[in-house]
């Protein structure tokens, strides 16, 4: 069974059953009323919560403030989720590669699962500096100022082609990934 993938539903359903554990107890304890009907006065007031809140009988600014309240609450959770999941070396080291004699760069750009390669670049192999178009007579090449080097400048169908070809690597190690992190969750 594939535990992570289950992990939050477990947790939200563990919380509520502690839930309807702990605040009965309290409650018998404060109003000094057996669990059972604690219990019971929790539940009523839950769902007088939920009526009043369908019949508008609570202020807007409260409902507004609940709202923010949750949302905080939220973006603390996905920032905790984010950090724990801080080594992204297994694909950021991947940011370079080879199409067609000519070596190119890019940067990655991640919401959440979805990784993305973004301004792919052809660079010098020499400094790995920038390139610039140079115009060579009856063509047009790349020209490394730093070291003098001129390489072929790619027309369109090859730059996209050097680009489908990075993400299809890329796409090849998302999957191994992916697959480690399913064998280890399984052990
Ligand atoms: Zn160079």
């Amino acid at each position: 069974m594939n535990f992570k993938k289950y992990k939050e539903k477990i947790i939200a359903v563990v919380i509520f059953i502690l839930a309807n554990i702990i605040c009965p107890i309290f409650v018998s304890k404060f109003e000094n009323i057996d669990f059972k009907n604690a219990f019971a006065i929790m539940w009523k007031k839950i769902f007088e919560v939920i009526g009043n809140i369908l019949t508008f009988s609570i202020p807007v600014w409260v409902i507004i403030i609940i709202i923010v309240i949750l949302y905080i609450i939220l973006r603390i959770y996905l920032k905790i989720d984010e950090a724990k999941d801080e080594d992204e070396s297994w694909y950021k080291n991947y940011s370079s590669d080879i199409y067609n004699g000519l070596l190119y760069e890019w940067r990655y750009n991640r919401i959440g699962n979805q990784i993305e390669i973004k301004d792919v670049t052809p660079v010098c192999v020499e400094c790995k500096g920038n390139i610039l178009p140079k115009d060579a007579g009856y063509k047009t090449v790349l020209y490394c100022p730093n070291c003098n080097k001129t390489y072929k400048n790619p027309d369109r169908e090859e730059y996209d082609s050097a680009r489908v070809y990075f993400n299809n690597k890329l796409k090849k190690i998302i999957e191994e990934h992916n697959q480690k992190v399913k064998m280890d969750c399984q052990k």
